[in-house]
């Protein structure tokens, strides 16, 4: 049972809507296994109520919060410093209160790259296809490049918002090779005989009557696929990707990743990865 004290430390989430996150289960289970006098809440901001909530971290003495939509790009204005990652990515997923300051970082991308480690995988000198442009494949993407992958080819439904980000990462990103592609099935197919790495970091999968963004034929032994849609855990696409003999890597392990780097930040301590791991299948197979 959670025990709360006169001296117990604030946490939390600030989104809208944030019924449905997973951060209070994974945080608050981090906190009780280690006995840390802490707990993590939940925080509907909407978004004329942002500056408010920002300035009630300082006000409060919270130890810092979790940023999600809408929240993650508007929230970098009020940050007093901000980490490598973050200002190249343009946008917040954690903020940590330390000496009345408030310091912004993005462990988004640590969170993917980390889960395709415990995969086993390692990105260096690989070539990657990446299928979106949004919030979360920019974090990737960062990432990746960060991470002295060999090749990017990025695709996305509004090529416009492929090309800007192509444009950014190869002005701010040393050495890194990107070339934007053309999302339809003939084009992938005839850039995946060259892929080692295939990530989808686009909001398809999550419906069951979403279409398969690459062709499955052209996916085979020599592919890692990854999906970050997490609900549900087997999508449509890695369930096409292990019919091909491809490995694949689920979305949960960036969500746990990117959470353990935040519990980093915040405590120092590192998150009790299997346990955490067993409390998110339960919550999604919910
Ligand atoms: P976002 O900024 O809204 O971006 C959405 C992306 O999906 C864009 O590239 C968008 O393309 C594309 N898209 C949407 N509908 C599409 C369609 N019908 N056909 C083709 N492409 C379509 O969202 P986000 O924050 O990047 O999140 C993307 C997904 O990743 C969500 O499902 C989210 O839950 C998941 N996610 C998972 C984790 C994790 O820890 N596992 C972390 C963050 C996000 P356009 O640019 O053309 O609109």
């Amino acid at each position: 049972m959670l025990l709360l004290h006169g001296q117990t430390m604030l946490y939390g989430i600030f989104g809208y809507p944030i019924g449905h996150s997973l951060s209070p289960l994974m945080h608050n289970t981090a906190f009780t296994h280690y006995g840390l006098d802490a707990v993590y809440l939940p925080f509907a901001v909407p978004p004329a109520h942002l500056e408010m909530a920002l300035k009630s971290i300082v006000a409060l003495h919270m130890g810092g919060v979790n940023v999600t939509i809408p929240h993650k790009q508007a929230v970098m204005a009020w940050m007093d410093e901000l980490s490598p990652e973050a200002h190249l990515i343009g946008a917040i997923n954690t903020i940590h209160l330390r000496d009345g300051r408030l310091h912004g970082y993005n462990t988004d991308g640590i969170g993917f790259l980390r889960a395709l480690e415990e995969a086993g995988s390692d990105v260096a000198g690989c070539t990657v296809m990446l299928l979106g442009a949004g919030g979360a494949a920019r974090a990737i993407a960062v990432q990746l490049c960060l991470s002295g992958i060999r090749r990017l080819y990025l695709a996305n439904r509004t090529l416009a918002r492929a090309e800007d980000l192509a444009a950014f990462l190869q002005q701010n990103v040393p050495h890194a090779d990107i070339s934007v592609v053309t999302l339809g099935e003939a084009s992938l197919a005839a850039y995946l005989p060259d892929t080692d790495i295939v990530v989808n970091a686009t909001s398809i999968g999550m419906h069951p009557h979403d279409p398969m963004l690459l062709p499955p034929y052209a996916l085979g032994p020599r592919h890692l696929v990854c999906d970050i849609v997490y609900r549900p855990l087997h999508t449509p696409l890695l369930r096409a990707a292990q019919r091909q003999g491809a490995r694949t890597v689920d979305g949960l392990g960036m969500l746990l990743h990117q959470g353990a780097k935040a519990f980093e930040i915040w405590t120092e301590h590192a998150f009790p990865l299997a346990l955490i791991r067993a409390r998110l299948l339960e919550a999604v197979a919910e």
